[in-house]
C-alpha cells in the first residue's frame, strides 16, 4: 500500500493506472466495518482501490466537533493495509484548500437545505466541495458511498449528474453493530448508558419497517409509533421521503426512506432505513 500525502504525488502515481479501473472510497477516517464494507466492494469491482482520509473542515459548522472528531491515523493505516487498499491518500488541509478566494460548489437550494441541511446549513456545500475536489484528483471509475448518509449520497449523485462528471456513484448498504446501532465514527463519544439509550433509534426504524410489512403505509401513524419508541431521546427529526428526497405522506414500497436524527447527550446520531 502506498501512503500519499500530497495532491501532486497522488496525481503522479495515478498516471501508472491510466488503463485501469479505479475504485474510490472517500472517508474522514476512524475507520470501522461500515468503511471496510465499502473498501471490500470497491476491491471486488475495480483494478485498484484508492481510499482517502481527510477530516474536511468546510463541512463542519462553527461549534461542531471538528476539533474533537476522532483521529486514528496509525490504526487506520493498518486497517487499510489489511483491507488491501492500493493507495491511501491523507492530504493536509492546505493541500486541499489552496486559498481564501476559491471557486465553490453550492448544494441544491431545496434538497441541500432540508433535514441534515436544515439542521446543519452549509454542511452539504462543504461535502460537495471536497468530494468534487477529490473526484478531480483521483478521477475514479467508481466511487463508493454508504446509504447511512442517505442525503449526502443523493446529493453527490445529483452533483455528478448536473456537472456531467464521468463517475459511477455506487450506493452501499448501511452496516450495523451486533446490537443494531448504525456504525459511525461518532459512536466512540457515547458512554455505555448513552449507547443503550441510542438503541431506541434502530428499534424505532425496525418497528416502522415491521408495521409497513403488515400493510401500514400511513406516514402519520408510523411517525407516532417511532416517536413513542424514541420518547427518551432528543429527536431532531423523523422524516419520510421518496428516493429523490421529496417528503411523502404515504409509504411507497421500494421508493421510500425513513430517516432519523437524534441527540444522545452531546452526540448527534443519524440512521435510516430504505423501504
Ligand atoms: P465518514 O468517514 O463518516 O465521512 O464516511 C465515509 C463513507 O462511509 C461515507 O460514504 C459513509 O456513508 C460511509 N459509512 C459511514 N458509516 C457507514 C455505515 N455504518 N455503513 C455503511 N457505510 C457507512
Amino acid at each position: 500500500m502506498e501512503i500519499v500525502k500530497t495532491v501532486d504525488e497522488l496525481r503522479e502515481i495515478l498516471k501508472r493506472y491510466k488503463n485501469n479501473s479505479i475504485g474510490f472510497v472517500p472517508t474522514m477516517g476512524a475507520l470501522h466495518d461500515g468503511h471496510i464494507s465499502l473498501i471490500k466492494r470497491s476491491h471486488d469491482e475495480n483494478d485498484i482501490v484508492v481510499v482517502s482520509i481527510f477530516v474536511n473542515p468546510t463541512q463542519f459548522l462553527a461549534g461542531e466537533d471538528l476539533d474533537k472528531y476522532p483521529r486514528r491515523d496509525e490504526v487506520d493505516k493498518k486497517i487499510c493495509e489489511l483491507a488491501k487498499v492500493d493507495i491511501l491518500f491523507m492530504p493536509n488541509i492546505d493541500d486541499m484548500y489552496t486559498g481564501n478566494d476559491e471557486v465553490k460548489v453550492v448544494a441544491p437550494a431545496v434538497r441541500g437545505y432540508v433535514l441534515e441541511g436544515f439542521i446543519r446549513p452549509g454542511h452539504f456545500d462543504g461535502v460537495l466541495r471536497v468530494v468534487c475536489k477529490l473526484f478531480n484528483i483521483v478521477k475514479p471509475t467508481n466511487a463508493y458511498f454508504g446509504k447511512k448518509d442517505a442525503q449526502q449520497l443523493v446529493l453527490i449523485q445529483q452533483m455528478v449528474k448536473d456537472l456531467f462528471m464521468d463517475i459511477n456513484v455506487v450506493p452501499c448498504e448501511l452496516i450495523r453493530d451486533n446490537d443494531g446501532l448504525a456504525l459511525s465514527s461518532r459512536n466512540v463519544y457515547l458512554t455505555q448508558e448513552q449507547r443503550t439509550q441510542a438503541l431506541a433509534i434502530p428499534k424505532s426504524l425496525k418497528s416502522a419497517a415491521k408495521k409497513i410489512g403488515m400493510g401500514e403505509l400511513d406516514v402519520s401513524v408510523l411517525k407516532a409509533l417511532m416517536s413513542e419508541t424514541m420518547s427518551g431521546l432528543n429527536v431532531e427529526y423523523i422524516a419520510f421521503v421518496d428516493r429523490e428526497f421529496n417528503e411523502i405522506n404515504k409509504i411507497e414500497v421500494k421508493n421510500s426512506i425513513i430517516l432519523v436524527a437524534a441527540r444522545v447527550g452531546n452526540t448527534r446520531l443519524i440512521d435510516n432505513i430504505w423501504i
